[in-house]
């Protein structure tokens, strides 16, 4: 019997999640294509930006990774266009052919065209290239700061920016925060000074989590003396200057912009049922609507739980949790059993903010902060990246002695 075929576009999240979960199945071949190398952390790449954890902990190679399962190749390629008609994924190179496609390309930063400046003059987190020409020219700031020592007036500030007070944006800015204080404090360098302002459109910080989480947020980055503006819209940039709609002006050397994403290139092409957010319409099983043998995981879909149908958040968790669904589903179709409805329930939340602080919840019951949220924090990271590390390590013994 010929062995059916899943390709998995995009090795994020939820594509690594339902690639681990299907190759226990023996009767298929499965593809995982990725148009970078690597399968990035972004969850934990504001440590990254503090210098608590180094490149390799938040890019695992995708080679050595998938070499250590027996039925899965990695394609290093980037999908150009899904031919739904012929069943075939077209990368800039070749055409893969599939009985089964999941779609989990993910998101990039949004930036709004109305917004004048902007393009030229932000930093975003979203890529780890981006991440990592940010945390260059930070240090390479702060190694200025050092060599003009002395000469420095103790109120030369560099402002940072940060808009968008989401999880991204209110992480980065507070480990920022933390890493500029606790820099300057250990070291007794005369020229300290970097100030921090985070620009949110609503309200609340954090504003789609609960009240405590939001609460919580907001009392530690005032805490770490982190400026915060309210109902505010960025509405024009230049090199050091930034608009709010307010009619506030604010000097900045850098912007960091985390306010929204879109679905990747490839989905905002695709001609197929979208919302709003051009993000996917899939049914119950997260099957796309036109087209039953390809389904859809993470940010790249509008999901939602398939029992309440109440809109699940784009997260990290969220793009595990739905691949865990349509693999358990792709399992039942390929053993001639109906797919299932299940229930997906989001276990819980967690937020660093800022050195060893954090704050999180736990099955809508536990609430908890300061270190010990902190401590649940780096655990997640941790059972999240050492079993990948270690598939790595095989996959690599593996290669060696072939
Ligand atoms: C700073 C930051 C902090 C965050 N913190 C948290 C957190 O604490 N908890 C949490 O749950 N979530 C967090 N998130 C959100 C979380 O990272 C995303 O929701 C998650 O990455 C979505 O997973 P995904 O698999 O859908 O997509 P991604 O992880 O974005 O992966 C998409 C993959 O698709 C690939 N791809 C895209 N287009 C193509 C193409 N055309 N061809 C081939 N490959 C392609 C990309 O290279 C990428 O590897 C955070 C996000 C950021 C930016």
């Amino acid at each position: 019997m010929n062995k059916q075929k899943i390709i998995i576009v995009g090795a994020g999240y939820g594509g690594i999640k339902a690639l681990i979960q299907l190759s226990t199945c023996k009767d298929i071949e499965l593809l995982l294509i990725d148009k970078n190398s690597y399968h990035y952390l972004q969850t934990d790449v504001y440590d990254y930006i503090a210098s608590q954890i180094t490149l390799s902990d938040i890019a695992i190679d995708l080679y050595t990774f998938c070499s250590s399962f027996s039925n899965v190749t990695f394609i290093h390629e980037e999908v150009l266009r899904i031919d739904f008609t012929n069943n075939k994924v077209v990368t800039n190179s070749n055409r893969y052919m599939y009985d089964f496609l999941i779609l989990s390309s993910g998101g990039q930063t949004l930036i709004p065209s109305s917004i004048e400046g902007l393009r030229e003059n932000f930093h975003g987190i979203k890529s780890l290239e981006n991440a990592l020409l940010f945390k260059q020219k930070f240090e390479y700031f702060i190694y200025k700061k050092i060599e003009n020592e002395g000469k420095c007036s103790l109120d030369s500030n560099f402002n940072i920016v940060i808009a968008g007070s989401g999880l991204s944006g209110v992480e980065i800015a507070a480990e920022m925060a933390n890493y500029a204080r606790e820099f300057f404090k250990d070291t007794g360098y005369l020229c300290s000074g970097i100030s921090i302002t985070l620009v949110s459109s609503t309200q609340t910080l954090l504003a789609s989590n609960s009240l405590f989480m939001q609460e919580n947020a907001e009392v530690r980055l005032n805490q770490l003396e982190i400026k915060i503006i309210k109902k505010a819209r960025v509405v024009k940039v230049s090199e050091d200057t930034l608009w709010l709609n307010n009619g506030e002006k604010l000097a900045m050397n850098f912007l960091i912009w985390t306010a929204g994403i879109t679905p990747s290139d490839l989905i905002l092409k695709m001609q197929v049922a979208k919302n709003k957010k051009e993000q996917l319409e899939v049914d119950q099983f997260f099957r796309l609507v036109e087209h039953k043998n390809v389904f859809a995981i993470g940010d790249n879909a509008a999901l939602f739980d398939p029992l309440s149908k109440k809109p699940l958040p784009p997260t990290a968790q969220t793009a595990e949790l739905s691949a865990d669904y349509v693999s358990y589903n792709i399992k039942r179709i390929l053993s001639n059993h109906e797919p299932k409805i299940k229930s997906i329930r989001i276990k819980g939340f967690f937020a660093s903010l800022g050195g060893k602080y954090g704050c999180g919840e736990l099955l809508d019951f536990v609430k908890i902060q300061g270190f010990i949220a902190y401590c649940f924090k780096k655990m997640i990271e941790i059972f999240y990246r050492k079993p990948l590390q270690k598939r790595c390590k095989q996959g690599l013994k593996k290669i060696k002695n072939s």
